[in-house]
C-alpha cells in the first residue's frame, strides 16, 4: 500500500482561509497520485493544475468529470489533441504555432478552450515564454480574430527562483504592467503568477490566479 501523506487538507484550509475572495486557487498536483489528489477535492478544490500530458490524461480519467483541470508546462504541437476535449485553461500558451493548433484543436471539438499568454519575466532562459513584445502582437492577433476557438483570458508567468524579494517583485510587476497594457483594449480577467514560494507577494503584485503545489501537497519525491 502507498502511503499517504498526511496533513495536507489542513494544509490546504489554510492557504484558501488567507486568499483574498479575488484570488482563484490552481492546485498543482503533478506528480502526486490520483488518490491523494482526490483528497484535495474532498475538501472542496475543483480546479487543478498539471505540467505533462500524459499525467493529466491519466488523472482527467481516473478522477470526477466537475474538475476544471489547467494545463502550466509546455505543451508540444502533437499532444493538444489528447486534452482539446476536456481542458479548462492551457495556461502555458509560448508560442504562435502552439495557439495555432490549440485553436484548429478546439475547433474540431466545437468548443472554445480557454488561454493565458505565457510571458517570460524571469533571468534564467531555462524557462519558456514569450517575450513581451511577441505576446502583444499575438494578442492584437487574437483580436483581429485569427483565433476563433480560443478565450484569451489574461497572462501567466514565473520567476526568477530567487530570495531576492525585491527582483521578484520587479518581475511580477513587469507583468502586472503588461496585463494592465492588454487589458486596456479588451478586459482580461485572469493574471496568473506566484507559486508556492512567492504567492503571498504575487498576489500583492496583482495576481488574481496563484499555482500552488507543493504548500498543500508536501515536497516533491522527483521534480519535474
Ligand atoms: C510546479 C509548478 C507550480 C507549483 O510549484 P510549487 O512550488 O510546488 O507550488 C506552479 N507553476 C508551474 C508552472 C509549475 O510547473
Amino acid at each position: 500500500m502507498i502511503e499517504q501523506p498526511t496533513g495536507i487538507e489542513a494544509n490546504y484550509s489554510l492557504i484558501v482561509k488567507d486568499l483574498p475572495p479575488n484570488v482563484q486557487l490552481v492546485a498543482v498536483s503533478k506528480t502526486y497520485n490520483a488518490e491523494t489528489v482526490a483528497r484535495i477535492y474532498n475538501v472542496g478544490q475543483r480546479v487543478f493544475g498539471e505540467n505533462k500530458v500524459q499525467e493529466l490524461v491519466e488523472k482527467y480519467t481516473a478522477l470526477p468529470k466537475d474538475i476544471h483541470w489547467h494545463l502550466i508546462g509546455h505543451l508540444q504541437t502533437n499532444k493538444v489533441k489528447y486534452i482539446a476535449e476536456f481542458i479548462d485553461t492551457i495556461q502555458s500558451v509560448d508560442s504562435r504555432k502552439i495557439l495555432k493548433e490549440i485553436d484548429k484543436q478546439a475547433g474540431k471539438h466545437n468548443r472554445k478552450i480557454k488561454v493565458l499568454l505565457q510571458v517570460k519575466i524571469a533571468e534564467e532562459d531555462t524557462k519558456y515564454g514569450l517575450e513581451s513584445s511577441e505576446a502583444k502582437e499575438i494578442f492584437t492577433e487574437y483580436l483581429n480574430d485569427i483565433y476563433p476557438n480560443v478565450e484569451v483570458q489574461g497572462l501567466m508567468g514565473m520567476a526568477t527562483f530567487t530570495d531576492n524579494e525585491k527582483q521578484v517583485q520587479n518581475e511580477f510587476s513587469s507583468l502586472k504592467n503588461l496585463f494592465d497594457e492588454l487589458a486596456a483594449q479588451k478586459p482580461l480577467t485572469v493574471l496568473s503568477m506566484g507559486m508556492s514560494n512567492d504567492y503571498k507577494l504575487a498576489i500583492d503584485c496583482g495576481a488574481t490566479s496563484v499555482r500552488i503545489g507543493s504548500a498543500i501537497f508536501g515536497s516533491r519525491a522527483t521534480e519535474h
